[in-house]
């Protein structure tokens, strides 16, 4: 369920014609839908208040890392949302997007002294140890500032899932989280340091997963090992239940059953007196975003093959090169006439600068607008400038308003943002 839909013929995003957008922000530009975001996060909301009390009010952390725009963040702020960060830059954009340091996690395999400490200065709800070699980094930064990290230790559970190889995080082979033996030897190990006070697991074992058993699995071992933790005399009072739930991306793909997860959530954790969170990213921020895009160019080549350029390109939206992902391709403006088969591809010079292969498209011709479905995770936020092509900007909609939430520098800025090295005189 999603905000963008057709009206008298034209692709809108609630009430603002696309059109009105690509008009005066240009294109290629993000488009972001605040009902559509807000829906989401209420109806996980709505989930977890109705399992309340084995889940214990658990906190909803958005994991920035899928769009981290301030304005994206701040509208869910107000929703009283939290969030899931993996970097200083993500816990710097959380607090300004208004969200209290106690509603922040701070996740990540390789979290520096200078970010650790950064993150007990600003009072972090609880920084999710990924290894034995961060604990004592952690405990030592700490110490030094003569304060107790609160911390919960990240379980590799050993179950991989998700949507591709590249988005598993939770298989024995990959590099997040700590095997379950060496965690509970960890747990002790932090319970007994005087700079450290460990609160509880969290796991995390990919994304874009359509299958409760796997996350079941995963959760169950968090279970387990609070028994087991608890029953050698240490405290465990939360479990950090990751992110990952599939968005759906194609027309057919199922609505994620988000009652179904929380329930199977809640039915693991009965009786544990936890309080859980989640950290859902794709699930809130997919399909509350758009790419919109022009038609540069049709490239009818006498082999049949029908390409369609775009002003949009692979550094906007890096998905589909980096892991096959599958995006709608909508028209603004449908025309009649039969489908045909375009490979839709973008202007950088690589052959991975390509969106879709033999994709039915209504007629396309140079001009159009077309807009890419369920961008708004993981595509603003990998966007670059390869080809020396400028950042492209994101637009927040909210009913019949909308602004640019992030501009598109200008060529200027994008020079002015090199400073020469002095020994290298203009002429
Ligand atoms: C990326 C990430 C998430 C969010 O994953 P989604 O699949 O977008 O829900 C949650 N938690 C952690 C630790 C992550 O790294």
């Amino acid at each position: 369920m999603h905000h963008f839909a057709p009206r008298d013929g034209v692709l809108h995003a609630e009430a603002v014609s696309l059109e009105t957008i690509a008009a005066e922000a240009g294109t290629p530009v993000y488009v972001y839908s605040t009902a559509t975001l807000r829906r989401h996060y209420r109806v996980l909301r709505a989930a977890c208040d109705a399992r309340a009390r084995p889940l214990g009010q658990p906190l909803i952390a958005f994991a920035v890392k899928a769009c981290s725009n301030l304005s994206v963040l701040a509208t869910l702020a107000a929703e009283g949302c939290g969030a899931d960060t993996v970097s200083e830059g993500e816990i710097r954009r959380a607090l300004a997007a208004g969200i209290p340091a106690d509603r922040i996690i701070f996740s990540g395999v390789g979290k520096t002294d200078a970010e650790l400490a950064f993150a007990l200065d600003a009072g972090v709800r609880q920084i999710n140890v990924e290894s034995e070699v961060e604990l004592d980094r952690l405990a030592a930064v700490a110490a030094g500032r003569g304060v107790r990290a609160t911390l919960a230790i990240r379980v590799n559970p050993d179950v991989g899932a998700g949507g591709h190889a590249k988005i598993t995080t939770g298989g024995a082979g990959d590099k997040f989280g700590v095997p379950v033996q060496e965690a509970l030897a960890l747990y002790a190990r932090a319970a007994a340091s005087p700079h450290l006070r460990p609160v509880g697991l969290a796991c995390h074992i990919g994304s874009q997963i359509r299958d409760l058993a796997p996350l079941k699995a995963a959760f169950q071992v968090l279970r387990d090992m609070t028994l087991t933790l608890r029953a050698r005399g240490m405290t465990v009072q939360r479990l950090d239940l990751g992110g990952g739930l599939a968005a759906p991306y194609a027309e057919t793909d199922e609505t994620p059953d988000v009652r179904a997860y929380v329930d199977m959530a809640a039915g693991v954790l009965e009786g544990l007196g936890v309080e859980a969170a989640f950290e859902p990213g794709r699930l809130l921020a997919a399909n509350a975003g758009v790419l919109l895009s022009r038609v540069i160019q049709v490239n009818a080549r006498s082999d049949g093959r029908r390409f369609l350029v775009l002003d949009a390109a692979m550094n906007d939206l890096m998905r589909p090169a980096l892991y096959d992902a599958f995006h709608g391709l909508v028209p603004v403006r449908p025309r009649g006439g039969a489908e045909q088969a375009y490979d839709v591809v973008g202007p950088v010079c690589e052959t991975g600068d390509t969106f879709a292969r033999d994709r039915p498209l209504a007629p396309l011709q140079a001009g159009d607008l077309v807009a890419f479905t369920g961008a708004g995770a993981y595509g603003a936020v990998m966007a670059g400038e390869y080809n020396s092509r400028l950042l492209v900007p994101e637009v927040l909609v909210d009913g019949d308003r909308w602004a640019v939430v992030r501009p598109r520098p200008t060529y200027e800025q994008m020079l002015a943002a090199e400073p020469r090295a002095p020994w290298l005189t203009t002429s």
